[in-house]
């Protein structure tokens, strides 16, 4: 339709619908966006928070890239701006410098009595001073005359104290104050901010899109190496979310675990043509085949595949694999439901201890004949 707002707009080409429906004449107070998990909604709102903050006057509905307001968002000093992400996030946001963040958190500097696992699950929050700090400088008014923005993701993340402070704000709301919020489950969201918000549904691509952006977002990559048929791999095992896909695989490179994966991807296949052989499946051969891959790996293509296996032996349609629909199928046909919902336990249960694993390739070995057993002969 426009070519020029396609190209300058960088959202993902789903969910260019849901932004061409927004009205930004008239936009609500607040927003909650919601959907899967890694299928773009933090970059759309990143781009949202630009054009609401945008100071061009005759690009209704874009931001211009080039105004005062654009340009200090970009460099992520806007003053407007405000988001509230735990720890976890904040590099994804448009050019912060993240090192200058830290000294806020220098009381927890001590590292004598906080353990590791607690410091990790409060790096996943959203800090408390953080949003008290956020909605009282909302008092102030804005910097620049123009809107201001408060974005909260994952609002399911916001302790039940901040969400009382943010509900005050949302039912008596702040001049010019629009509220982006972003939930991946929206049914873990307090019914009392959720009724107070626009609900904005964020859909999945179909397949064939989500593959193509992400193809075309790897193919200016000259760092990320993935074959075509690998990210049709990872794709599916990631339920079909094209940036979780792309974040996970980026990540992965600069771990510098290219290696590992590389062996557990191939792995994971020769697990999927074994596992298609349903009762003909030869659990010996493929324990030695796979073994020396990551067990953890290994453990959730099992859960995927017989997750889909479920489903299809219900009539339903393949979540994870669906072009092997017709495999599924075939199976699902010969499959003993009580012992497939056996099976899935002893997955489970593998997964418990799927980072120490005593001998893995017996482990797997024995989780393979079980699978065999599921079928009738
Ligand atoms: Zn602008």
């Amino acid at each position: 339709m426009f070519p020029a707002i396609e190209q300058e707009i960088k959202i993902a080409p789903w969910l260019k619908p849901l932004w061409t429906s927004l009205d930004f004449d008239r936009f609500p107070n607040a927003v909650l966006i919601h959907g899967q998990s890694g299928i773009g909604k933090f970059a759309f709102a990143i781009e949202l928070a630009k054009a609401l903050l945008c100071e061009s006057t005759n690009l209704a509905g874009r931001p211009c890239n080039e105004c005062d307001g654009c340009h200090w968002f970009n460099t992520g000093n806007h003053p407007d701006f405000t988001a509230l992400v735990p720890e976890t996030h904040r590099k994804l946001l448009p050019q912060t410098d993240y090192e200058s963040v830290e000294p806020t958190k220098k009381s927890r500097n001590t590292k004598d009595d906080d353990s590791e696992s607690s410091e990790r699950k409060e790096k996943k929050n959203i800090s408390i001073e953080e949003t008290r700090g956020a909605i009282e400088s909302l008092a102030i008014g804005s910097h620049r005359g123009g809107n201001r923005v408060i974005l909260i993701y994952p609002l399911e993340m916001l302790r039940s104290d901040s969400a009382n402070t943010l509900l005050k704000s949302l039912e008596e709301p702040p001049n010019k104050t629009i509220f982006i919020l972003l939930a991946d489950r929206v049914d873990r969201v307090l019914p009392t901010i959720r009724s107070r918000c626009r609900l904005l549904t964020a859909p999945r691509p179909d397949r064939s899109t989500g593959l193509a952006w992400l193809k075309s977002q790897l193919s200016g990559s000259s760092e990320v190496k993935v074959t075509d048929s690998d990210i049709e791999t990872i794709y599916d095992e990631q339920g079909g979310a094209p940036h979780a896909v792309l974040e996970s695989l980026i990540a992965r490179h600069h771990k510098d675990e290219k290696d590992e994966l590389t062996i557990s991807i191939a792995a994971s296949r020769i697990l999927l043509q074994s596992m298609a052989q349903g009762a003909q499946i030869n659990w010996l051969e493929t324990s030695e085949k796979i073994h020396k891959a990551q067990y953890s790996y290994l453990l959730a293509t099992m859960q995927r595949w017989v997750s889909d296996l479920q489903l299809v032996s219900m009539g339903g349609k393949p979540r994870y694999y669906p072009k092997h629909i017709g495999t599924l199928n075939g199976l699902s046909q010969t499959a003993q439901v009580i012992k497939l919902l056996q099976f899935w336990k002893s997955l489970v249960q593998a997964r418990r201890s799927e980072n120490h694993p005593l001998a893995a390739r017996i482990q797997l070995e024995a989780l393979l004949s079980q699978y065999q057993q599921v079928f009738e002969v």
